[in-house]
């Protein structure tokens, strides 16, 4: 068979641990025998990463940058913990939080739903896709603990070397104190690509935030929201049939949970981290989801949304063949190979990321699965598989 042949190449972030491991069968026995691969690859493992001093991670991103479309293992963020255990001669950053940075992008989640995996959330019929905010706030913070009373203050010095200055609190103790920021550019090429997201999908937009407490933080947020909405969509949304609605994060959160599905929840950037994995636990597991980081130029990276399965990691260096479900790391690549295919017009490599997915989600709606789904299934699985034999299923299929 002849193999289908790419235009120009995808930018290939490898990763660490279980899913490292699992990228390179996927590779071997799902992509390569039927696409003549063409990436860049860069090796995103944390040892590389710290030899490196996190070069490795700009130029990937730098890499997505100019080839438009990436794909990315899961990575380990490193802690005191994994200094140790991998020698480390630092604290690495988060390489998934170097890349939204510098895509300035919004990461996209959406579950995936099989037939025999009946979502614990009995009302949603159609999955729910979150817009996560991917710059700034806690996630680029500036951190203190004091030991001993004092006055903790908020100090602004402008560029002409104003100051403006406010008490946080006059600390009465030992405590602790945190800074964190955003950009209005920021905010708004977030509102941007979630409402353009949304028009795309045709769903509605939910924008959530605290804006009752946080009068000026998340009023920011909201503002911002309201002017994109009325300046650059309402007449579009109007037009499609959808609807842009701000309301409280925890208005939204009651509402979500009472609602059927199919719309887009934006989502600042921890309440993103935080409720993009109740879906995914409430829709089966989260290895049942898709994750797109889409930045305001047009620059997609795909990538799975869980870790890197640390605990199944060790039992596979144990010699033990896990359980782990590969689906989120095959629809990092479909979704990668796909918007290749639509950005180079390549109707026969689109074509192959379809069947790919289909041949997927078809084994397990056969009821063939990995541990973690078999736990949810109904009817029952007829057949609980580790990867490799998940995998091989999937090829023969395919
Ligand atoms: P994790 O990799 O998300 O796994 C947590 C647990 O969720 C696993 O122990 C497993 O539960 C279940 N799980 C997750 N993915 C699964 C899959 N594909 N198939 C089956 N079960 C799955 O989180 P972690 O183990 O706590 O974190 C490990 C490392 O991942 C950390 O160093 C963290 O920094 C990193 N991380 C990276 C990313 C990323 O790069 N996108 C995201 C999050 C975390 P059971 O043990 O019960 O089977
Ligand atoms: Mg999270």
């Amino acid at each position: 068979m002849a193999k289908i042949q790419m235009k120009n190449a995808i930018a290939e972030l490898d990763g660490d641990e279980m899913t490292r491991v699992l990228w390179a069968v996927i590779k071997e026995k799902l992509l390569e025998p039927f696409v003549d691969l063409k990436t860049e690859y860069f090796d995103l493992g944390l040892k590389n990463r710290d030899d490196t001093d996190d070069k490795v991670t700009y130029d990937s991103a730098a890499a997505i940058k100019r080839l438009k479309v990436g794909v990315k293992c899961a990575t380990i963020t490193s802690n005191a913990a994994r200094m140790k255990e991998y020698n480390l001669k630092q604290l690495t950053r988060s390489p998934n939080g170097i890349i939204r940075e510098e895509l300035d992008g919004t990461v996209f989640r959406t579950p995936i739903f099989v037939k025999n995996i009946n979502c614990s959330v009995t009302s949603w019929k159609k999955p729910i896709v979150l817009g996560r905010h991917a710059y700034g706030d806690v996630y680029k913070n500036c951190e203190m603990k004091v030991d001993g009373p004092g006055k903790a203050e908020l100090v602004f010095t402008s560029a002409d070397g104003k100051e403006i200055r406010k008490t946080i609190q006059e600390m009465k103790g030992p405590g602790i104190l945190q800074g964190i920021h955003n950009m209005d550019s920021s905010i708004e090429s977030f509102a941007r690509c979630c409402m353009s997201y949304a028009l795309d999908q045709k769903i509605d937009c939910w924008f959530g935030a605290k804006d009752t407490i946080s009068k000026v933080y998340d009023g920011n947020f909201k503002e911002i929201f309201q002017r994109i909405y009325e300046t650059e969509f309402k007449d579009k949304f109007e037009k499609a049939g959808i609807s842009y609605f701000y309301t409280l994060i925890d208005d939204v959160v009651a509402r979500v949970m009472k609602s059927e599905g199919g719309l887009l929840w934006a989502c600042k950037n921890y309440d993103g981290d935080v409720m993009s994995d109740m879906i995914a636990s409430a829709c089966g597991s989260l290895a049942m989801m898709t994750s797109i980081l889409v930045s305001p130029n047009g620059e997609f990276e795909y990538e799975a949304s869980h870790g890197t399965v640390q605990k199944h990691f060790y039992r596979y260096q144990a010699g033990e063949k896990t359980s782990t479900n590969p689906v989120a790391l095959i629809f990092a690549w479909t979704g990668a190979l796909a918007k290749r295919a639509e950005l180079d017009g390549t109707p026969d490599l689109a074509e192959f990321a379809k069947k790919l997915e289909k041949s997927t989600l078809d084994v397990i709606e056969e009821g063939i699965m990995t541990g973690d789904l078999a736990r949810l299934a109904e009817p029952a699985a007829k057949k609980i598989v580790n990867s490799w034999e998940f995998i091989d299923t999937v090829a023969a299929r395919l």
